[in-house]
């Protein structure tokens, strides 16, 4: 069994996260999030929030409707570049990816390649029906968007948002306006789209439902630079540029600045993100060596950008994008303003008319947390289970209290402690089976700190505290334990010198 069927196995065991509607034959690509998988994604939201938008000054929120009006999409241009290619079995009519089948039967990279062309090498390669062997038909685009229709005799056609974006930018002059009608601002948006993907698989990673968080910085093309650069000049990223992709060698790394001096990435807005989102993701407890920027081919970039540069996440099938960074430009202004017949002009301090250019980083959740659960997996032999070890930042119930016995008072003091715990913290309560078992069973979900009340409690109104990754115990006063968990979370004070440390 590969990692990520047993990481699968175990969120289904303890509902983490499941197929949706499982008691029907599902429809693949859904997911839904149990108690524990809900948390993390919780959890994880929030850190990202701290992180990129509490911790700026002139990056705003909004939460946007999912369903918008095909007017919308027109102008974005997914209606008419929003595709894949798909080719149809000619005896069993099971439905394909055209590229992605050619790419796996002959490792040619066909990203960009014409209708004709893709079917072209479907029969020169003699490529066949993966499922039944059978001759494929004609290449054919296939728009990945779920169409709706609104009104109740038909004629409102409406779409499903493919990404968060659309909504920041088609109310972008109301936007400005709190902004106080100032470049450069940004707007994050954390909330669900939806792709009709042709081939859904590896678990979360490719689904048709998923949750993204979405920022679009606005700024002056003409005045582009970004104040707080200095911030992350020095830090390194590690980067797969066009040329080292056509010459087969390997990534670069690379300070921020270096990106901005040689112009690998022409854009100061985006190499800031950039340059956050690799410090980020190693924070989320993924390996430096897993993760890499790309920089797309020209012909993969999408109709709305004119570079990209994704953070992908090496997972065990290969590496995959997770947050897409692109220079979006005015594509999405200007088209609004064609198509809506409103003004998105503006007018900036030196009094210049422009429509402000967009930086995108564009994070997929799902994505993310399938590569938290990945790299955070500990395959422990000499511990007998499996556990994660989750970042204190996204863990979701980072305390567990435990009675040791089920009689003489334990569990009432247990009861208390937990009462007290869970109003700072989430907390599990586990009273059945051994604590051995119940160290197991919390190591599972990635609990750092387990409380375990017994008979010296009732005496001395004491407790101890086992730590997940070293399995070591001290023994602490009760009546200190909220402040202590809360430096331990922040890093403030070292594990074995909160209290007694046990032998
Ligand atoms: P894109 O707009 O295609 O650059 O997508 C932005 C991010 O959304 C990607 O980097 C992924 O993390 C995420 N994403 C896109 N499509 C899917 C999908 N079908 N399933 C899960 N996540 C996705």
């Amino acid at each position: 069994m590969s990692k990520m069927e047993e990481i699968q196995k175990i969120c289904l065991n303890r509902g983490i996260i499941f197929p949706t509607a499982e008691i029907y034959s599902t429809i693949s690509g859904f997911f839904d999030y149990g108690p524990v998988g809900t948390l993390l994604k919780r959890k994880f939201i929030d850190y990202w929030r701290e992180i990129f938008v509490k911790n700026e000054d002139n990056i705003l929120e909004m939460e946007g409707s999912i369903i918008l009006p095909e007017k919308v999409f027109e102008a974005s241009g997914h209606l008419k570049s929003f595709v894949d290619p798909i080719t149809q079995c000619l005896k069993c009519k099971s439905i394909q990816r055209a590229d992605d089948l050619i790419q796996e039967k002959t490792g040619k990279f066909v990203e960009g390649k014409s209708v004709k062309e893709l079917t072209e090498i479907i029969n020169n390669e003699k490529i066949k029906c993966p499922r039944c062997g059978s001759p494929l038909g004609e290449v054919k685009l296939f728009n990945l968007m779920l169409k709706t229709d609104i009104s109740p005799v038909g004629g409102q056609t409406a779409y499903l948002r493919p990404e968060t974006a659309q909504n920041i930018f088609t109310s972008f002059q109301r936007l400005f306006r709190v902004a106080r009608s100032k470049l450069p601002f940004g707007v994050a948006q954390v909330g669900r789209s939806f792709r009709n993907e042709i081939s859904p698989r590896h678990f979360i990673i490719r689904v048709r439902e998923f949750n993204q968080v979405e920022i679009e910085m606005f700024y002056d093309p003409q005045n582009a630079g970004c104040k707080k650069f200095d911030e992350v000049k020095d830090k390194k990223i590690v980067i797969l540029t066009r040329e080292a992709q056509k010459k087969n060698s390997k990534p670069l790394t690379m300070t921020a600045e270096e990106l901005l001096k040689k112009k690998i990435v022409p854009s100061e807005w985006l190499i800031y993100f950039m340059a956050k989102e690799f410090e980020f993701y190693k924070s989320l407890g993924i390996p430096e060596d897993c993760l890499r920027f790309r920089e797309m081919l020209k012909e993969e970039i999408p109709h709305y950008s004119i570079g990209n540069y994704d953070l992908e996440i090496n997972f065990e099938f290969g590496w995959k994008e997770t947050v897409g960074n692109s220079i979006r430009t005015d594509h999405d202004l200007k088209n609004h303003m064609e198509n809506s017949g409103q003004n998105m002009i503006v007018t900036t301090e030196d009094n210049r008319k422009i429509i402000a250019w967009v930086a995108e980083p564009s994070f997929g959740i799902d994505r993310t947390i399938a590569g938290i659960l990945l790299h955070c997996f500990v395959e422990d032999k000499q511990r007998g289970w499996n556990w994660f070890k989750f970042p204190v930042k996204i863990t979701p119930y980072p305390v567990a209290v435990f009675p040791l016995l089920n009689k003489d008072d334990i569990p009432e003091k247990a009861r208390e402690v937990y009462n007290m715990l869970k109003k700072e913290f989430d907390v599990l309560y586990d009273d059945s089976g051994s604590i051995g078992r119940r160290y197991a069973r919390t190591d599972e979900v990635g609990t750092i700190f387990s409380v375990t009340i017994d008979y010296d409690s009732l005496e001395n109104d004491t407790c101890t505290v086992r730590h997940r990754d070293t399995t070591k115990q001290v023994r602490v006063k009760i009546k200190d334990l909220i402040s202590i968990i809360k430096k331990l979370i922040n890093e403030e004070i070292e594990f074995e010198k909160v209290g007694t440390l046990l032998k």
